[in-house]
């Protein structure tokens, strides 16, 4: 069974790395402390040794003088040099152990005792002893040159020994920086890479759920906080997704019942024409003209037949099939349109495509079909018998921002709006008289039309908003008075699947 991870644990080894690293500067800060008091002590201990040389240097030199101009002054300095150098042995043996063997020390100090006693002897024996001054100088000459050399050998002792801790003082500085610093790093790497990744994923896919997309969010991170954050924002959104059906089936019911109202409206004035004219039929028959019957007859037929437009366009718009996706060629579409529509349109009206030949759509042919066909009646009719038609078309690389704001003045988008997703603008532009801006928000309900009894059923733009609708697009027209009228369609070239519920 995998075990399951969790960002507080993560956090918490964090922490502990934390703790380590700062552990491993305390430590390093105490021994660059205690060992600049050693390089200190050494450097003190250096200062005394650095005498004790001296002062056997000094010795030689007295003795170098008093050999040559035989002056007692010299030879009481140099005594007096030998008895600090003496006293220096005695005062720091201890310390002077850490540069120089017991044995070592102790014939220093053997070797400046004797020095003293043969400058003694030498001092004392007579002018007329000349021989035996002579063995004496010797003598001190050479117990004289073994104390000079053993100071010396202790100096450099001491010099390597600082020398030694310095370098040694510089390693662990060296080593501990490295070391602190691959510790950040791998603790900076772990935070990014195991806590801040998973949130960041957690954060766009949220993201994208308050931009209106009720995805469900899948995050692929094995911690507990972020499975459980994910079950609960899931749980949220399918309880979202069911409030927003129920809002959309009462709102649905509630249009159903203003279109019914108008349906019943719609209806009832061809069936009273048609009722009217069959009474008078029924009054009149075998007293009437034929002519008169014929007259009669004809209204009902005409009746009848808006009677029948109504209910196939109701039929049309209530039909209960599939949305088929099949592959649509959007320049060929529009042509079929405009070749149905060509018994209708004036010699006056010119209609000008220019839609690029490789867009291409997976979408129902015949709903796109009486959608475009709705938008361009309405274009011809308020083009009347001479003006300009343009359709165009263009791809479209969307953003988010893009695709939730239009141009100009909108009256209604529609489509939750996907990130991201390519889409196509369809525009359908007429140089008509425009729409008032009292009518303009009504445009788009059921059975709302300007247009005389007969010549408008208000269904064609109701049509339209429901089939755009199905695709995930969005409509918006920008009209104003006296400056003609553009419809503008976007579909996302990747419709949601099957048409809103
Ligand atoms: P109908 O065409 O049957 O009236 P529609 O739903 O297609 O129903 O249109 C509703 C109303 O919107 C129309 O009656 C008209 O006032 C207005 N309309 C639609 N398209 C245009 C247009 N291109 N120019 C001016 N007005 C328009």
């Amino acid at each position: 069974m995998k075990l399951q991870s969790s960002l507080r644990q993560k956090i918490t080894l964090g922490y502990l790395g934390y703790y380590a690293m700062a552990l491993l500067i305390i430590a390093l800060s105490l021994f660059t402390y205690i060992e600049l008091r050693l390089i200190e002590q050494k450097i003190k201990l250096g200062g005394r040794i650095t005498e004790l040389f001296d002062a056997t240097l000094e010795i030689r030199r007295f003795e170098k003088n008093y050999f040559l101009y035989r002056q007692d002054s010299d030879w009481q300095e140099g005594n007096r040099y030998a008895a600090k150098v003496v006293e220096l042995l005695e005062g720091n043996a201890a310390d002077f152990s850490v540069l120089a063997s017991a044995p070592r020390i102790a014939r220093l100090l053997n070797d400046v005792r004797a020095y003293r006693a043969l400058m003694a002897e030498y001092g004392r024996a007579g002018l007329a002893n000349a021989h035996q001054k002579t063995l004496l100088e010797v003598q001190v000459r050479r117990v004289g040159k073994d104390v000079v050399t053993i100071a010396e050998g202790m100096a450099d002792a001491e010099r390597r020994m600082i020398r030694e801790s310095l370098d040694r003082f510089r390693t662990t500085l060296v080593v501990s920086i490295v070391l602190i610093s691959l510790l950040m790093a791998a603790i900076g790497w772990m935070l990014s890479r195991l806590v801040a990744r998973p949130l960041r994923h957690l954060d766009r896919c949220v993201e994208a759920v308050s931009s209106g997309r009720l995805d469900k969010l899948v995050v692929p991170s094995g911690d507990r906080e972020i499975i459980s954050i994910t079950q609960a924002f899931n749980h949220m959104i399918g309880e979202l997704e069911l409030r927003q059906k129920r809002l959309l089936r009462s709102e649905k019911l509630a249009s159903l019942g203003t279109m019914l109202a108008g349906v019943a409206h719609e209806l009832n004035n061809p069936l009273s024409n048609i009722s009217l004219s069959c009474q008078i039929l029924l009054e009149e028959v075998g007293e009437c003209c034929p002519e008169q019957g014929k007259e009669l007859l004809e209204q009902i037929d005409e009746q009848t037949e808006r009677a029948r437009k109504i209910v196939r366009a109701l039929l049309d718009f209530a039909r209960d099939k599939p949305v088929k996706r099949e592959t649509v060629r959007l320049a060929a579409l529009f042509e079929e349109v405009l070749l149905f529509l060509k018994g209708e349109t004036p010699p006056g009206v010119s209609i000008v495509t220019e839609i690029p030949a490789d867009i291409v759509l997976q979408a129902d042919r015949r709903r796109l079909e009486q959608a475009f066909l709705n938008l361009i009646k309405n274009a011809l009719e308020a083009t009347g018998e001479s003006g300009e038609i343009r359709i165009g078309a263009a791809r479209h690389g969307l953003t988010k921002e893009s695709f939730v704001a239009g141009q100009g003045h909108d009256t209604r988008f529609l489509g939750k709006g996907y990130p991201g997703v390519e889409a196509i603008d369809i525009e359908i532009r007429d140089s008509g008289p425009g729409i008032p801006a009292d009518v303009l928000p009504r445009i788009f309900d059921p059975f709302f039309t300007t247009k005389d009894v007969g010549r408008g059923m208000g269904l064609g733009l109701f049509i339209v908003y429901e089939i755009v609708e199905e695709y995930n697009g969005s409509i918006s027209v920008n009209s104003e008075p006296g400056h003609g009228t553009v419809f503008h369609i976007r579909l996302p070239l990747e419709p949601a699947d099957g048409p809103q519920q």
